[in-house]
């Protein structure tokens, strides 16, 4: 069992400091992440596949050890077929705990050898999720302290702004 490799799978609808606070850390952990874009039929999602793979792309090619790729269908689907035993997850408070905590159960009733590593978010990215983001930049409020500048950019022109 391949127990240096890790994946780290979210929707990335955009990419946020969070995210990528939480794969720098993770990855002075691990051997190797992928960090996995997930495309999810049922959800709705502001970037497309390919913006939201280009976007993570862009803004995590400073650390060596992480490949970014996308999968769709079942995460345990994902994980057994390359051989992934551990997951990655961010858990920025109490709210998040509950989701995860079924999420993790669920796949690992699926796939016993799983195991689910969760992090805290540092205090200063803690409260950034890509849902505030996006609702705050729709409005035209200012996210640059929360997401790149090239998702600010992106932001930007999908809700039409300048
Ligand atoms: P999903 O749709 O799977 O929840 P997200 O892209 O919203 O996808 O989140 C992916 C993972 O990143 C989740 O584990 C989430 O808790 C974590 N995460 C999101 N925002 C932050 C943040 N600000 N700090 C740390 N972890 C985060």
């Amino acid at each position: 069992m391949d127990k240096r490799t890790a994946v780290y799978p979210g929707s990335f609808d955009p990419i946020t400091y969070g995210h990528i606070n939480l794969v720098e850390r993770a990855a002075e952990r691990f051997d190797k992440i992928y960090v996995s874009v997930m495309n999810n039929m049922q959800k709705y999602y502001l970037f497309d596949l390919d913006e939201r793979v280009k976007m993570t792309k862009q803004n995590l090619s400073h650390i060596p050890n992480i490949e970014v790729n996308s999968f769709s269908g079942l995460l345990v689907q994902y994980c057994k077929k390359n051989q992934i035993y551990t997951v990655l997850r961010g858990l920025r408070a109490v709210t998040d705990f509950e989701y995860e905590l079924q999420m993790a159960n669920g796949n690992r009733s699926l796939f016993p050898e799983l195991e689910i590593f969760f992090l805290m978010a540092d205090v200063a990215h803690s409260f950034i999720s890509s849902s505030m983001v996006k609702e705050v930049s729709k409005h035209g409020g200012d996210v640059s302290t929360w997401v790149p500048p090239n998702v600010e950019d992106a932001l930007n022109k999908k809700f039409n702004k300048h």
